[in-house]
């Protein structure tokens, strides 16, 4: 005779991720935990929800539990092959729509897409935008395109996203030419402790960190980026908290012009970038 109170009540876990847990399993709206809170639960579902919130007490990410995060106002699905979309990323893509916002059919490269998040949330937003999302691991190129196939509309005037397996620009076809090129890469140090701490412990390694002083990827994509973009193209990259400074001077020493930071809603210098190099 378990109700969703008695199981609110008993658990161990912040309330909030409680509800979380219990609303999906029980298929439940949250003002159903309300509304129904008397009803006898079916055991299944009691025993389902232990499941997940024994696991969530041993660390699993809610995103990997319940399989979903939302990123922009976008549900995505997220399997322990992706980065879990993170809310300060919301910055790159509100950049990067706004570098576009004067071109027309605007093309798009979006460089380690992981869940696809910041490619397919472009790509909402700008039904005529043509976007392209390479990522080097086929299991994450399988969750983005679960991701644009359920999220996006198929006939959007941009025509489907193009997935490309690739290490970074590597296969990307040389004659095409970007107005916009975003890039959430690893750019943790591999010696960083937060990487053994939180969610992080669950996400896949190779999409936190570069197994270096973490500038190593960003270093291969400003090096890269020129050759792919056009005459008037931006190039936007997230970094960690303490590396802005770095990457602008990257992005200078490249031949990168209005290079410049944008905080993020912490107040944090989040993402850098600038315009092609002439
Ligand atoms: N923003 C993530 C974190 O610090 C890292 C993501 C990344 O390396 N791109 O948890």
């Amino acid at each position: 005779m378990t109700t969703a109170t008695d199981l609110l009540r008993a658990s161990p876990l912040p309330a909030l991720e409680t509800r979380v847990l219990l609303t999906h399993v029980l298929g439940w709206r949250r003002t159903e935990l309300i509304t129904r809170d008397a009803e006898t639960l079916d055991a299944t579902a009691v025993a389902r929800f232990e499941a997940l919130a024994a696991r969530r007490g041993a660390g699993e990410p809610i995103a990997q539990l319940t399989g979903k995060r939302e990123f922009f106002g976008l549900d995505f699905d997220v399997t322990p092959d992706v980065l879990i979309p993170r809310p300060e990323t919301e910055l790159l893509v509100e950049t990067a729509l706004d570098a576009i916002a004067g071109t027309p059919n605007a093309r798009v490269l979006d460089l380690g897409t992981g869940t696809g998040a910041i490619a397919i949330a472009i790509a909402h937003a700008r039904p005529d935008a043509r976007v392209f999302a390479v990522d080097r691991s086929p299991a994450a190129l399988d969750v983005a395109r679960r991701n644009a196939d359920r999220l996006l509309d198929p006939a959007r005037a941009g025509g489907a996203l193009t997935f490309i397996e690739s290490d970074w620009t590597a296969n990307v076809d040389a004659s095409l030419r970007f107005d916009a090129i975003v890039s959430n890469p690893p750019y943790i140090a591999c010696d960083d402790p937060h990487l053994a701490q939180g969610d992080l412990r669950f996400e896949p390694r190779g999409a936190l960190t570069d197994e270096a002083d973490g500038l190593s990827a960003i270093r291969v994509i400003v090096e890269t980026a020129p050759l792919l973009l056009a005459p008037t193209g931006a190039l936007w990259i997230e970094h960690g908290y303490d590396q802005a400074d770095a990457v602008r001077q990257l992005l200078s020493a490249r031949g990168f012009t209005a290079v410049r930071s944008l905080r993020d809603l912490a107040g944090i210098e989040r993402i850098s970038g600038g315009l092609a190099p002439a």
